[in-house]
């Protein structure tokens, strides 16, 4: 058991950020990288951290971890100190205007040209070379930006990992779970372990957030070697803990037995997973879930609720105008067939906006659309 607080390059002078960082179990070996509140303003995430640090502790005290384990409670303290006249403003960077979550990935060409050659036929070495390699390329990066030098000291300590959670949520939503669709096995033990049913498969050769990042970079070897080349990558995932307001220590005390349960189904702590939740998944691409936006500016309100099964046409919230010289209510209309697990929490709305998500059977964006900006 090991806790290290490191510091951050400082950007201004007079300024110091720290990321703070918890470490059990034996190194050496399997290593598993959990963080939380990246996207500084979602905070469901920062209280999992939290039971997680007391579970790990017992359990490590109680020698019953068999890999690394890797918590960073709150992985940006740039964000959490952006508030703007009381509020936390998280997603994005105010200095770049950068999210927080986007643009870190490991460039495509540096890995192919740095890695590509040296893979052979014993997978297991080719793992450890990878992790090395990758390593190395995170070592190499610029850090010009705050932002930068973040991403930088995160992926340090989790690009070797063998999994990865980022924990996230949404505005108002159901659980959900995004991970590559190269790995549906363990993303749907994941999402068994959790209790989410929503699990939201994702191409990673595109825009990669967090997750994306870990994964690419051995999903694109293998493509370009067209073989197996490795016995054990990264599996990562983003887990969305519903939505920004489920913040409660039963919530999270259920989250974080659910991730000691899928590390356990992984064999990496030996204990006895708590009784299985049954949630029959809806796995779907994630270019099959249908943004509703907003046709103009207004109140919005739901007649659905989270979890109901709409039909196409179905008139399933109302947006109030505002400008309208008698009062007028307009109903949104389910623009196809769809499970509503997403909804916005900002009443007004203006044009565009997404004011719902659907989870449904057809392919409704181009591949490598992002859900959110
Ligand atoms: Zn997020």
């Amino acid at each position: 058991m090991a806790f290290e607080k490191i510091k951050l390059p400082t950007a201004s002078v007079g300024n110091q950020a720290y990321i703070y960082l918890h470490r059990f179990g034996p190194s050496g070996g399997k290593k598993v990288y959990i963080q939380a509140g990246l996207h500084a303003d979602e905070h469901p995430g920062l209280l999992v951290a939290q039971h997680l640090l007391r579970h790990l502790q017992q359990l490590d005290q109680q020698g019953l971890l068999n890999a690394e384990i890797v918590l960073v409670p709150f992985a940006n303290p740039i964000g959490l100190r952006q508030r703007s006249f009381g509020h936390v403003i998280g997603r994005c960077d105010w200095h770049t205007g950068q999210n927080f979550n986007r643009n870190m990935a490991i460039n495509t060409d540096q890995v192919m040209a740095t890695l590509a050659d040296c893979f052979g036929d014993d997978l297991a070495e080719n793992d450890h070379l990878m992790r090395a390699g990758l390593k190395h390329l995170v070592r190499q990066r610029t850090d010009d930006f705050e932002i930068n030098s973040l991403h930088k000291t995160l992926l340090l300590h989790s690009i070797d990992a063998h999994y990865v959670l980022d924990l996230h949520c949404d505005d108002v939503a159901l659980p959900h779970v995004f991970y590559g669709v190269h790995q549906p096995e363990k993303g749907a033990a994941l999402a068994n372990a959790m209790g989410f049913a929503i699990c939201l498969e994702e191409d990673v050769t595109g825009t990669v957030a967090f997750d994306g990042t870990h994964t690419q970079p051995w999903v694109n070897i293998e493509k370009h070697l067209n073989r197996q080349v490795f016995s054990q990558p990264c599996f990562a995932a983003t887990l969305e803990l519903r939505g920004t307001r489920d913040v409660s220590p039963a919530l999270a005390e259920q989250d974080c037995l659910g991730i000691l349960d899928f590390l356990t189904h992984e064999s990496l702590i030996d204990r006895q997973p708590t009784a299985q939740k049954s949630v029959e998944l809806k796995r779907l691409g994630v270019d099959q879930v249908k943004m509703v936006r907003a046709s103009t500016s207004g109140i919005v309100t739901y007649r659905a609720k989270l979890g109901d099964t709409l039909t196409v046409n179905e008139p399933f919230a109302d947006l109030v105008l505002l400008d309208s010289p008698t009062t007028k209510s307009v109903p949104i209309l389910a623009p196809c067939n769809g499970y509503l697990f997403s909804t916005t929490g900002h009443y007004f709305t203006t044009k565009g906006d997404t004011i719902a998500m659907l989870a449904t059977n057809e392919l409704q964006n181009k591949a490598g659309t992002q859900l959110a900006f």
